[in-house]
């Protein structure tokens, strides 16, 4: 889903600070799209939510030439404390005489691959897996990888590296194109061209 594309584009809530958000999908761009009219938004949010409160206008996830295509658009509504955030997480919103669903925001892809456990849909800085080598499956960060060859002069994955994935167990790496599991984490359209290519 086009959702995930601009995800990192949202740079309007600065990284150092915490901030709790949930999104909000299909939202008429025609009534909500300047930025008047996501303060008008944040003030219909307000008046028709029990217990909302905003600190912040609600932040695009799309682009504005996405926004001007589509007639929906998904927006983030971002809180301080989090148990405010969950409060307003999983309802139906009321806003302009529409309700809207909230769901939970995540700041990765769907094929952002580990670079600690090798597996998908999160990133090393939100692992809680074992450490797994991208090049051989053993139990230890990738860049702690080592010949075991004494004479080899090569810090990372040489020749005499016997490549095993982690993922699927075949001889490759775990980042490998090759690999079905790498394959099905892609998003469809790519995973489209890539049979395209095979046949
Ligand atoms: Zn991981
Ligand atoms: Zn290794
Ligand atoms: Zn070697
Ligand atoms: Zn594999």
């Amino acid at each position: 889903m086009s959702i995930w594309k601009h995800v990192f584009d949202v740079k309007s809530i600065k990284k150092d600070e915490k901030w709790h958000k949930i999104v909000i999908h299909s939202l008429e761009t025609e009534i909500f799209n300047t930025e008047t009219e996501m303060k008008n938004l944040k003030t219909e949010l307000e008046l028709y939510n029990l217990e909302l409160k905003l600190i912040i206008n609600s932040i695009w996830l799309s682009k504005s030439e996405n926004r001007s295509r589509n007639r929906h658009a998904s927006t983030i509504l971002a809180f301080r404390i989090e148990a405010e955030a969950q409060r307003h997480l999983k309802k139906q919103l009321l806003a302009a005489r529409s309700t809207y669903r909230t769901v939970e925001y995540r700041d990765y892809r769907p094929n952002d691959q580990c670079q600690k456990c090798q597996t998908f849909e999160h990133l090393q800085n939100k692992c809680n897996r074992l450490s797994r080598c991208l090049y051989c499956e053993r139990n230890h960060q990738t860049w702690n990888h080592k010949c075991q060859l004494s004479t080899c002069e090569d810090k990372q994955s040489c020749n005499h590296t016997i490549s095993r994935c982690c993922n699927c167990q075949n001889a490759h790496f775990a980042n490998s194109a090759m690999c079905e599991t790498y394959q099905a984490a892609q998003p469809i359209s790519s995973q489209k061209d890539h049979l395209v290519t095979k046949l």
